[in-house]
């Protein structure tokens, strides 16, 4: 369903390739977990798939990436953005509303989907991932933790295949890290999302992973379960 082909990609304003000659596919259904050092080009790889790169980012960019048979150079973004959900690590600049349910409902409105299955479908979202209880809370007042969840559910409520995520743990301690790794296995096994997640903590991503890729200087370095990776390292 994703499929690399060649790819590389120079930002406009660098010297060398983030991403060179990298070709791989991702079959629906899997939970992938991406990890590198800082530079590695792990940004890079997720800009590709929801069609930032090309759109968003000027550079240099060689061969091919598919999503579930959209060109993304050809797709618009908001083609896109209904095969691709995306959770970014600045999540403060990425939620557009102030109270927890408007920020479900906003993408529910802006998305096509049918006026009478807004609500429904905002309230089953919170109910699923175990956050009935912040339906009225003001984004602001939230633990870091609760805000992640929010961010995640607000986008797995369009239902994408796919979803996207660049270090949702990188400021959470370790149980709420966990809690955001067990609300992604269950969208992956509930709701049959593909998850492609980049990741620090080795640990999560080896408990919770399918497949594991390790990226460096631009390439896929190891790639296979987390037992074959963590066996080469
Ligand atoms: P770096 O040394 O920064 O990694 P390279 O110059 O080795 O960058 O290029 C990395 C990859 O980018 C190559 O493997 C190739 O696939 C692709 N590439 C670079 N220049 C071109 C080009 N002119 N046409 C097509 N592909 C290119
Ligand atoms: P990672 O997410 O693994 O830290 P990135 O994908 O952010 O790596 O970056 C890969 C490479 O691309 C790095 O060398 C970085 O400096 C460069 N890079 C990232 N974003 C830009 C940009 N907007 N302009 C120029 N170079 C960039």
């Amino acid at each position: 369903m994703i499929e690399f082909k060649d790819f590389s990609f120079k930002y406009k304003e660098s010297e060398n390739f983030a991403l060179s000659g990298v070709s791989l596919s991702i079959q629906k259904g899997d939970f992938v977990g991406i990890i590198g050092n800082s530079g590695a080009g792990k940004s890079t790889f997720t800009y590709a798939l929801n069609g930032i790169i090309p759109h968003h980012f000027e550079g240099d960019f060689y061969g091919e990436v598919n999503v579930n048979g959209l060109d993304t150079v050809e797709a618009s973004p908001s083609q896109l953005a209904l095969t691709v959900g995306s959770v970014f690590q600045d999540i403060d600049g990425q939620m557009v509303s102030s109270v927890v349910e408007d920020e479900l409902l906003f993408g529910l409105e802006n998305f096509g989907v049918p006026h009478d299955r807004i609500e429904s479908r905002m309230v089953e979202m919170l109910a699923m991932v175990g956050i009935e209880d912040l339906r009225y809370r003001n984004i602001s007042t939230l633990s870091g933790g609760q805000k992640q969840k929010v961010a995640i559910a607000a986008v797995a409520a369009l239902m994408p295949d796919i979803l996207v995520l660049d270090e949702p743990t990188a400021e959470l301690d370790p149980q709420s890290s966990l809690q955001i790794f067990n609300m992604l296995r269950m969208l992956n096994e509930k709701m049959g999302i593909t998850i492609i997640v980049v990741e620090q903590k080795i640990m999560l991503l080896s408990e919770f992973s399918k497949r594991l890729m390790i990226i460096n200087e631009g390439r896929i370095f190891l790639d296979g379960t987390p037992q074959e990776v963590l066996k080469d390292t």
